[in-house]
């Protein structure tokens, strides 16, 4: 299988890292021609106003929707969180606008600019995430079809799944986290192979197949 990371700018290397710790053959996807035949997609860390300039200079925008929308996996950690919200406080545009939540940037103070947090997410079992958050977004708002995945101790909401969309505010790559990779990896093979996961988790498309 293989699974792309955005590959404009940021944290992309240690993505692809994790991706080939689990097996899974990393793709840097820097022209719409990189995106043929992946199985899911990560959009890393970084700073989000340089990639959102570089995802439109190199016309990544339109084939990342469409490969989003046939409902191959995303995995968005913190910048690319912040490209995946359909609405970002403060005033940017949205860029991909896949994700039903708004987002704040750069949410913690100064002296918290950046910060480690060992945080419950219970889809991954019962160990704590890692988290660290570099200038990190807070998500503000999350919308009806949005699952929130973790939280801070304050409540603060920090990862977050809609459907093939899964964006955390942190950085589990630069922890040595894998739960989170080996997720998209799992959901790429049911998007591949709808067989394996019909049974739970069908693709609104594939449910109108199946029933067909
Ligand atoms: N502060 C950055 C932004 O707003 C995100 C930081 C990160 O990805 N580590 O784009």
């Amino acid at each position: 299988m293989r699974i792309g990371v955005l590959a404009v700018q940021g944290a992309f290397v240690e993505h692809a890292r994790m991706l080939r710790a689990i097996g899974v053959e990393p793709v840097d996807v820097r022209l719409p021609a990189d995106l043929v035949g992946l199985a899911g997609l990560i959009l890393p860390g970084g700073e989000s106003t340089a990639m959102r300039r570089l995802v439109d200079r190199w016309g990544l925008r339109a084939p990342i929707l469409d490969l989003a929308r046939g409902g191959a996996p995303i995995l968005g950690t913190c910048a690319g969180m912040i490209l995946l919200a359909a609405d970002i406080a403060d005033g940017d545009p949205p860029v991909f606008g896949l994700l039903d939540v708004t987002v704040r940037r750069n949410a913690f103070g100064r002296q918290l600019d950046s910060f480690e947090a060992d945080i419950a997410v219970p889809i991954l079992g019962d160990s704590p995430v890692h988290g660290i958050f570099i200038r990190a977004p807070i998500v503000e708002r999350v919308g009806p079809g949005v699952a929130v995945v973790a939280c801070l101790d304050d409540g603060r909401v920090v990862a977050v799944r809609e459907r093939n969309i899964l964006a955390t505010a942190f950085h589990p790559e630069l922890a040595g986290e894998m739960r989170f990779h080996r997720l998209l990896a799992t959901m790429a093979a049911e998007h591949a192979d709808p067989g394996e996961g019909a049974g739970r988790r069908p693709h609104p498309t594939r449910r109108s197949v199946a029933s067909a």
